[in-house]
């Protein structure tokens, strides 16, 4: 036998606002003994006392997910927390890679994920329902791909009508990438299409602006920002005095029930 195995709760934080943390989030968070995160999300967790906070860097994220094992493999209760759904370009991910490549002890813990709200929902519920029919989420960040994969999914998903949510837009390390993807996507859609940046949704400093993909710059964007580009299908509902609504129909191809 081996020594008992802890628990490591996998957990989604949200988009940022305290009413979008799930009730089993809380609850999650509650529970632990220890909470490993990147500083920003950690701070998000109120302090509590007898609880250890240990931050880390956003670049590390499989050195997080293996110290949070560790710790859950000696007997911890650990919360490893992540902004929007930990399975989503996140957390969730990391720690399974770790448990493949580790030692026999990861094999043992009890792993829980607990979901949270994405951001590709928290920004397209902002503008109305542009992801009511087909869509796909592309991580931009070339870190753990080439740019050349990303460039042949942007095409292949803007050439099947799917409607793209484009996370990690921009960085300091990759200034360039999102003009270069709304080129390659001005080929392939109308000059129209509608195109939504939700930057840092649901919190303090929250902005949405709608333009058109003609429109459509990498100034727009910053780290916190998601961009869903739509479909060829995709509408503006202009309504005197309200905000527009940008919304993809739920059928296509002539169906229409
Ligand atoms: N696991 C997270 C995504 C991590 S990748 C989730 O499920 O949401 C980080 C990217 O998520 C950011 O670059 C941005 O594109 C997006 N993002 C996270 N929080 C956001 C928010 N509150 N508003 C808009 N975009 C957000």
């Amino acid at each position: 036998m081996t020594a008992a195995a802890g628990r490591l709760a996998v957990v989604g934080l949200g988009p940022g606002a305290e009413s979008l943390v799930t009730p089993e989030a809380a609850a999650a968070l509650a529970d632990a003994g220890a909470l490993y995160g990147y500083g920003p999300y950690l701070d998000r967790v109120p302090a509590r006392p007898g609880q250890r906070k240990i931050a880390s860097d956003n670049r590390e994220e499989r050195s997080r997910a293996e110290a949070a094992l560790t710790a859950a493999a000696a007997g911890g209760r650990v919360a490893l927390v992540s902004g929007g759904d930990p399975g989503v370009f996140a957390m969730a991910a990391a720690v399974c890679e770790a448990v493949e490549a580790g030692p026999a002890a990861f094999r043992q813990v009890d792993i829980v994920v607990v979901p949270g709200i994405t951001a590709m929902l928290a920004v397209a519920a902002r503008v109305g329902a542009p992801l009511g029919h087909d869509f796909c989420a592309i991580n931009l960040s070339d870190n753990l791909k080439p740019w050349e994969l990303v460039e042949a999914r942007l095409d292949a998903a803007a050439g099947a009508g799917f409607v793209i949510a484009l996370y990690n837009p921009v960085s300091r390390a990759r200034p360039w990438q999102l003009g270069a993807a709304f080129e390659r996507l001005r080929r392939l859609l109308p000059a129209d299409t509608p195109v939504v940046f939700g930057r840092a949704v649901s919190r303090a400093d929250e902005r949405i602006e709608i333009v058109r993909l003609a429109e459509a710059g990498a100034g727009r964007a910053d780290m916190a920002t998601l961009v869903v580009v739509g479909s060829a299908e995709t509408r503006l509902v202009e309504r005197p005095g309200l905000t527009p609504l940008v919304y993809t129909p739920r059928s296509a191809g002539g169906r229409t029930r």
